[in-house]
């Protein structure tokens, strides 16, 4: 029986967005491709209310967070951590051998203006990654704010992870002045994983040309010379399974949901999952820096979630346990992509019913 899956990642797929997938492969090197390619940018752009360049990567999220972090610090990365992906980021720095501090919050926390200032304040940093939506702890970070603060570092190139966050909650690229915004295609746009998507600012373009080591397959100046070369083709093979769904599922967020329903129909199913939580257990989030599209709850009543998991699986039903060292101590429910509140309420009531909750 399948699950529907209620995990921050994969998402219920649309049956029409998975057809899609199975569309006959055309030549990778035709100008149906560059078509396609052309008309995935400039949705995306959309979506990232950006005019900056998209660029696709055939890659979960995870190659373009490695690649930005690679290609475009020339001196040393500052990187706010406030989970688990924070600290992937960090990682991935040191792996590469990159100058990086990581700068941490406590898990539940965001990262904070004045942190992003005491860090920058110092000039030891030309770039800095934030994670906008910690997909671990449900914290979503206040980046208007910190988009304040940033205006007083103009040389610095901020990397922005918005892989849990984009296509459900509205993320302004230009008004707030990123200048890599990365998404992936496995979550709240709602497509199966296996594509990434960023946008890149001229000022990234720049610092990165000044790199001189940059990998190959996830360099950012390769990628972005090749498509404005070769009228939006990609150097290697691209998923054109991915960019096939993509097309169709972008035209369908922009152009029949619109933008603001999807948004609010995000917030309203956060709103209800958080009600829920609070009546029952406790958010871990502070609550003003609650995610739209996730929550993660604190099990104070010392349930096994891995039993209710298995219960609700014989219910054709599947939510997340905690992330890392946050197992069985908090499990999540994702509220995002295509799913309804309807589809919440219907979760939560099979939740109540096996906890014996009413
Ligand atoms: C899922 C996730 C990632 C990793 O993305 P992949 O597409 O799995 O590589 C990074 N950051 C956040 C916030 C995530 O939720």
């Amino acid at each position: 029986m399948h699950k529907k899956l209620f995990i921050p990642g994969p998402v219920e797929v649309r049956p029409e967005v998975l057809e899609k997938m199975a569309t006959p492969m055309i030549g990778h090197r035709t100008k149906d491709a560059s078509q396609l390619q052309r008309e995935i940018s400039e949705l995306a752009m959309k979506l990232f209310y950006t005019k900056n360049q998209i660029l696709l990567s055939t890659t979960s999220g995870s190659g373009l967070m490695e690649g930005a972090i690679r290609c475009c610090t020339r001196k040393r990365a500052a990187v706010f951590s406030i989970g688990a992906f924070g600290d992937r980021w960090f990682k991935m720095a040191q792996n590469n051998n990159v100058p990086a501090d990581k700068i941490d919050s406590e898990w539940g926390r965001p990262t904070t203006p004045e942190q992003v200032d005491a860090a920058l304040s110092t000039g030891k940093y030309d770039l800095i990654t934030i994670t906008h939506n910690e997909t671990s702890t449900g914290v979503m970070c206040p980046v208007e704010e910190i988009a304040v603060v940033m205006k007083k570092y103009p040389d610095v190139i901020w990397c922005l992870d918005t892989v849990s966050s984009m296509a459900g909650t509205k993320i302004e690229v230009d008004a707030l002045g990123v200048d890599i915004c990365i998404t992936s295609t496995q979550k709240a746009i709602g497509l199966p994983p296996g594509m990434a998507i960023c946008s890149i600012s001229e000022k990234a373009m720049n610092a990165a040309r000044q790199v001189e080591f940059r990998g190959t397959y996830l360099d950012l100046v390769e990628l972005y010379d090749y498509i404005q070369k070769k009228d939006y083709q990609y150097p290697s093979t691209p998923s054109l399974s991915h960019m096939f769904a993509l097309r169709y599922q972008l035209n369908y967020i922009i152009n029949e949901e619109g933008l603001e329903n999807r948004f609010a129909r995000h917030l309203e199913m956060a709103k209800r999952t958080r009600t829920w939580a609070k009546t029952y257990f406790e958010m871990l989030a502070d609550e003003r820096y609650a995610s739209n599209t996730l929550t993660t709850i604190k099990n104070t009543r010392g349930i096994n979630v891995g039993d209710l998991n298995k219960k609700l699986g014989e219910r054709g039903f599947m939510l997340s346990n905690g992330y890392g060292a946050l197992k069985e101590k908090t499990f999540r429910i994702a509220h995002m992509a295509d799913c309804t509140l309807a589809e919440v309420n219907e979760l939560l009531g099979h939740v109540e019913d096996i906890l014996g909750l009413k």
